[in-house]
Parts: C-alpha cells; structure tokens; sequence
C-alpha cells in the first residue's frame, strides 16, 4: 500500500481523505492555501505545506505548487478530493508523468465525462439510457429547429461544456428556440470560453437519482445502489437519501446492472457516479461525475463501504475485494448538507465559529471540519458540515434525523441548519413524494 498520500483538498472532504488514510495506516500530507493554515486537516496531517494565499487559483488550482509539495514531502500519491482540481484531465497526467499515482480514474476518462456531448454519445454506446435530443452539437438553426419539433417542446439547450447549471435554457416553443440557442451560446461563452451546446428534450418533473460506481480497471466493477439527490435549490444538492423512496427493487436492480455494465465496458478505474433523470418509470442519463461526490457518505452508511479506502486500494492496483452478491443494503440513510449561508437569504456567512457541538448517538455521522474558534474563510464554498443519519427504515432515519439536527450546534456565523429542521417536517418530504423542482416552490410557499 501506498505509504504517504498528498490531500489536494481543504475543508471537510480534506478530513475524510485524512480519516481513510490514518486507518490504513498511510501518512498524509496536507496542502493548505494561507487562509487554512489553522484547519483541522492540517493539523491533523503528518506534514502540512502551504501552497499560496487564500484565492483558489492560486492555491488549490495551482499545479506546479501541488507537484512540488507532494515532490518535496516525498508522496507517492495525490488524492484530488471533490472540486478543484478533481476532474480535471491535466492534472490527472501530469500527477502521473510526475510519477505519483492519482487517486481517479484515467485522465482519458475524466476528458471524456467532461465534454457533455461526447459523455453523452459514450453512455449511449456503452447501453446507458439518454435523454432524446441533438445526435452531438447544434450546427445551424433549421437543423436544431427539426430536432426539437421531432422531440416536442418545451426543449433544453445545455452547453457542452456546461457545469452548475451554467448555459442551460429552455424553449418553451418553436418561436423562442432561436433566441434561447443564442442565449445559451453566449452563456457559455462567457462561463466556459466555449459556446457549443446541444438540444434535450425537456423533462418537466423528473426526480435526481445517481448510481454510485466502483471499479477496478481490472474487469471488477459493483454499484453501491442509488441515491436520491431530487431536494435542490438552484441546481445545488440540499438533502440526499438512500435508497431512493421513488424506486421498486426491479427499477433498482434495473438501473444498477446497466451501470456496472457499462463501467465495465468502458474499462473505468476508481468511483464514479452516474446522474440520471427520472420521470415516469424512465432513467435518462445526464452525466457522469469521475470523482468522489460530497454526498458519498448515504452510500457508505447503507453498505457499509468506505468509498475512499476502496479508491485509495485501486489507484494501488488492487482489484475489488467484493462482487455484487455480497454487497448487503442495509436500511436507510440521509444526508443533510450545512452551509454557512442564512437560512432564508441564503447569503453565504464567513467568520468565527463561537460554539460547535456536533450531534452523536447511534446511527449519527458527522462530517465537519468545524471546532469551536474555527473561522470560516469567505474565500471558497459554504459547506461546512454534513450530518449523515442511518435508520433500519426510512421512518426511523427520519426521526433520528429529526433529534440529531435538534441537538447539532454552530453559533456565531449563520447555518442553514434551521432550514434543514423546517423541511425534515414538511409532509411532502416525509412522504418521499419530491421532484427536482420541489425545494424551490415549498420555500416560494413557507
Ligand atoms: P450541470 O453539469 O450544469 O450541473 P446537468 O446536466 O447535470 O448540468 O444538469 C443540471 C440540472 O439541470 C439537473 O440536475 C436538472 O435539475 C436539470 N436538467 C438537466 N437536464 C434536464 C432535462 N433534460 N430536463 C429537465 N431538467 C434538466
């Protein structure tokens, strides 16, 4: 096994790399912009090296100052974490022309999954089911205009390059495609420097649901079921869950051996995710995430995987250790993400955390990098604790999600933690009965 891992991360993900390795016995190093020179990470990990100040690009996305650490601290492999510098292809062959092993898959595959059009002409080769629209890109309005009548309106223009919900826009009829094929272009433009996009049909109440992948590269893949990622505000992930209450056990096995399938044939080394969308019995893949994703813990609480072990052990070389028989499923979990962001405003809120308790009791996981006295840098995302709850069903996940969130303390910046207690009693929720546009219309309503 490796014997020192550089952590290409901050915040909590950065700890739970660092958590992974401690219990393999592996030593971490942390890499730290100036801003997180007091994070838990960093002093928790065996060396720390600072790799410039707080913005991003010049820290966190800053190749050659990561090399150099991980040169200089004598790593054998880098563990990209979630964001930065995760799917991107670069980074991914220069970690390995460097001689370090990175913890994901193939650069080949990270550039494949990130040009959406051709992701999107991959899964449809590889058996995966798709959304209806454009064959590739658009190339002239009358051709684009053919599509969307064959598809029906209203249609979805989405950028190849696309990302955060950035250069998607919709014609609701044939008058408006020209106007929104224009507006998405310059979205993108704008956003990515590139301004291809393509058609899909649009889905008008589908629900979030993304298999989570494991494979070796070495002809051994598994899924570790799905998860229902539906309750979100401005294309963000707010709650997930598994297993997803909107689906049968056929469905599930269905979905599931299509994705262990294609993996397969694709050759895919390291986790990944595939992100459909759900509507009316149908899955359409929408794209595949070569990362881990923050919202992997609901998987491991149900399987009882650790996701990070199981990377760390294929960037090694080792092949999976399970196959799918003897994977079990045991119960339900659900995943609450706490931001520091105002609860209704959602204005993000940086500063000093002046108390931290973090709930516990049976079934409870937290992931946080928070400690009383901590302050929240304003440089980077909001997120700064995930509560993760499992139940032997849904109800009892809930009403032990329900006593974690009364218990769980951050005072001193702002959380969204009262909203989280608002909406684990929303009966709509409780019932399981939410579509992806769910979140935004209770909260226009409440
Ligand atoms: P991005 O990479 O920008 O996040 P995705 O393709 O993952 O783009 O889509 C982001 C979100 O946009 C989805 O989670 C869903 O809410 C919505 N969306 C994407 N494609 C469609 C579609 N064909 N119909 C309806 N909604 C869609």
């Amino acid at each position: 096994m490796f014997e020192k891992i550089l952590i290409a991360n901050r915040g909590e993900i950065a700890l739970r790399i660092h958590r992974a390795c401690r219990e393999m016995g592996i030593h971490t190093v942390a890499v730290h912009s100036t801003a997180d020179a007091d994070a838990m990470h960093v002093r928790l990990a065996d060396e720390s090296v600072c790799i410039g100040p707080p913005p991003s690009a010049k820290s966190y996305l800053n190749m050659p100052a990561i090399l150099s650490a991980a040169t200089i601290t004598g790593a054998d492999a880098i563990h990209p974490g979630i964001g930065f510098l995760s799917e991107n292809a670069t980074f991914a062959e220069m970690v390995e022309e460097h001689g370090f092993a990175f913890v994901g898959p193939s650069s080949s595959h990270i550039a494949l999954m990130g040009d959406k059009v051709k992701a999107k002409e991959a899964a449809r080769s590889l058996g995966i089911p798709v959304v209806p629209g454009s064959d590739g890109a658009i190339g002239d309005i009358e051709t684009a205009a053919k599509v969307a009548a064959e598809i029906g309106y209203p249609v979805l223009i989405k950028a190849s390059a696309g990302g955060g919900g950035r250069g998607m826009k919709i014609a609701r009829a044939p008058e408006e495609l020209t106007s929104q094929i224009q507006a998405a272009r310059a979205e993108a433009k704008a956003a990515f420097g590139n301004d291809e996009v393509y058609l899909e049909k649009y889905l008008a109440k589908p629900r979030h649901i993304e298999v989570q992948l494991l494979a070796d590269g070495q002809g051994g893949a598994i899924h570790l079921g799905e998860r229902d990622c539906s309750i979100q505000r401005r294309h963000q992930k707010v709650i997930e869950e598994a297993p997803s209450p909107a689906l049968n056990a056929a469905e599930r096995e269905r979905i599931g051996d299509i994705a262990v399938a294609a993996m397969q044939k694709l050759g895919y080394r390291s986790a990944g995710t595939l992100e459909f969308l759900y509507e009316d019995g149908e899955f359409y893949f929408i794209e595949m995430n070569t990362r881990l994703q923050v919202e992997h813990p609901v998987s491991e609480m149900i399987t009882g995987i650790d996701l990070v072990r199981e990377q760390l052990r294929i960037a090694n070389g080792q092949p999976l250790e399970l196959v799918q028989e003897q994977l079990a499923f045991e119960g339900h979990a659900i995943e609450c993400r706490i931001n520091a962001e105002h609860p209704e405003t959602f204005v993000p809120s940086p500063g000093r955390v002046s108390e931290y308790h973090a709930p516990g009791g049976l079934g409870v996981r937290v992931d946080s990098h928070l400690y009383s006295g901590y302050r929240v840098p304003p440089h980077y995302d909001s997120l700064v604790a995930k509560l993760i709850v499992q139940g032997r069903n849904r109800n009892e996940c809930l009403m032990r999600l329900r006593r974690a969130l009364e218990e769980m303390v951050v005072e001193g910046i702002d959380t969204n933690l009262p909203l989280h207690r608002r909406l684990v009693s929303a009966a709509d929720f409780i019932d399981g009965s939410y579509d992806i546009h769910w979140l935004e219309s209770w909260l226009d309503s409440h």
